[in-house]
């Protein structure tokens, strides 16, 4: 049996079901499709992510075959080449990834070979989850409940044992894809933080479940440490399967070397996962649609100098600053810094949350379609499940919070290093003489708040008003 894989959000050779069950059955031809519509920072890592894997397939004996056109006739033109019997994939649940699909199966309709997809990308079957009533779930709780309630460990998939072969398909060359920046090549402080590909998600993972899980469900708010998982880029790339993550999540939880408090929340956050691509399979139109529909009217509003202070880290908030900075500059933010930024260019400055989304989309490394539009719902109040609106975070009161020290801060804000704690969330407060001590002079070396918090909220509330209104 001669399988042709089509790789997609799956570039791993542990646990992975269409690598595997191809392997067992005889030779295998991997090719991986030029996807459109990637953010930069995505790109940057898929470059290294596939030229890893390629590395490790090249180990034993399989090249990589990268394409570019249209997947479905890519995917019949190699199948032709290489005269394969059959044709698999690892399943993607997004509207783009299942559309892809469905194209797949109706140009392989008129050709004889095989087809089979696996699901390597959930621990759950979005099409198999229902409430009581036959309706999809709408509220994270029960849904997670549900799904706990039919999840098993199952055992994971080995690496593939591949056959040699002397297949050979011609391959365009990574480099010239071109997915690297070079003028300027703003790829430094991304590459310095991360390693992605399969060995460096597999040294994340052993570091996190041997260490950091264990003060997870506290340390997850801190961010100044490093206390989560920091696997989200290796997960939206497929680097890691969830079932690996759950099946060794029990084990040592089994075996108690992590206790089932801190365990099962860092699986809820996993959960999280599930349920933001089980939304898009049944609700695909909430990908641009506000899941509340109301906030179809909600009045947005149109202000460059806002967005352009929100993305530059210089709203004058520095927590808001903070984040964005840590953003810009390693492809990554702490997910409760997520929460501030987001709602603070929602409801603070009250631009479409749609703005927000395709700014982390570009300049996220863990850009993933499912995430980041239920986050940014969740966070703009819109959403399934959603925090409601009218909950504002305090920018000023979440620094005090979970930036005790402002050490975050002063991270990623350098020019509030010098200044104490008392201020560090609203260096405004501070007196003359402080700001002098400190070397700041607002409106120069750091910049007034670009809104008045208590203006800024209740300008908001106001706004929430036009569509809570019920229809007349
Ligand atoms: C506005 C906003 C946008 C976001 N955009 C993205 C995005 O594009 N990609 C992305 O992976 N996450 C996104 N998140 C969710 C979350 O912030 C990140 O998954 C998390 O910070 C990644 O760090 P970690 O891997 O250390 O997480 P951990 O806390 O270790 O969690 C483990 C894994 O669970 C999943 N997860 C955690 N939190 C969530 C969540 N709230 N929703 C869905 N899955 C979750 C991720 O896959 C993560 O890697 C967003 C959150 C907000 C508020």
């Amino acid at each position: 049996m001669r399988t042709v894989i089509w790789l997609r959000e799956d570039l791993r050779l542990h646990d992975n079901p269409a690598l595997h069950h191809a392997a067992l059955s005889g030779d295998v031809i991997p090719v991986y499709i030029y996807p459109q519509g990637l953010g930069a920072a995505s790109y940057w890592w898929l470059h290294h992510s596939l030229s890893r894997l390629a590395n490790d397939l090249s180990e034993q004996g399989v090249e990589l075959i990268l394409k570019t056109g249209d997947p479905a006739e890519v995917l019949a033109d190699v199948c032709r080449a290489v005269g394969a019997d059959r044709l698999a994939w690892n399943r993607v649940y997004s509207p783009a990834g299942i559309d892809l699909g469905r194209q797949v199966k109706e140009r392989f309709s008129q050709l004889d070979i095989a087809l089979q997809s696996f699901n390597g990308q959930l621990l759950t079957e979005p099409t198999q989850i229902f409430t009581k009533q036959g309706t999809p779930f709408k509220v994270f709780t029960p849904f997670w409940r549900h799904c706990l309630t039919t999840l098993e460990p199952t055992e994971l998939l080995g690496r593939p044992d591949f056959k040699p072969s002397n297949i050979t398909v011609e391959s365009e060359s990574l480099d010239d894809w071109g997915l690297l920046p070079t003028k300027p090549d703003w790829s430094v402080g991304i590459s310095e933080r991360w390693q992605p590909g399969e060995a460096g998600a597999q040294t994340r993972w052993e570091s996190f479940l041997s260490g950091r899980i264990r003060r997870y469900k506290d340390g997850r708010d801190i961010p100044k440490d490093e206390n989560t998982s920091m696997l989200s880029p290796h997960l939206a790339f497929g680097e890691i399967s969830p079932k690996q993550i759950w099946f060794e999540t029990h084990e040592a939880i089994a075996a108690r070397e992590v206790d089932s408090d801190n365990g099962n929340k860092f699986l809820s956050e996993i959960g999280w996962r599930e349920f933001s691509r089980y939304l898009l399979v049944h609700f695909p139109h909430v990908i641009s649609a506000s899941f509340n529909s109301r906030f179809e009217e909600f009045p947005w509003q149109t202000d460059a100098s806002l967005l352009h202070a929100w993305q530059h880290g210089q709203t004058g908030y520095p927590i808001v600053d903070a984040g964005m900075r840590e953003l810009w500059h390693t492809g990554y933010m702490h997910n409760r810094v997520r929460m501030v930024v987001a709602s603070f260019l929602t409801k603070h400055c009250l631009i479409d949350w749609r703005i927000g989304m395709d700014w982390f989309w570009d300049t996220l490394v863990d850009a993933d379609i499912a995430n980041n539009t239920a986050s940014w719902q969740w966070a703009s109040g819109c959403g399934a499940d959603a925090a409601p609106y009218f909950r504002i975070f305090n920018p000023i009161l979440q620094g005090e919070k979970f930036d005790k020290e402002g050490e975050y801060i002063k991270r990623w804000v350098p020019e509030l290093s010098k200044l104490g704690k008392r201020f560090i969330n609203k260096p405004w407060e501070a007196d003359p003489m402080t700001l002098k001590l400190a070397g700041i002079t607002l409106g120069e070396t750091y910049p007034w708040p670009v809104v008045d918090h208590k203006e800024a909220r209740q300008r908001a509330l106001d706004a929430y008003q036009v569509i809570r209104k019920p229809a007349q």
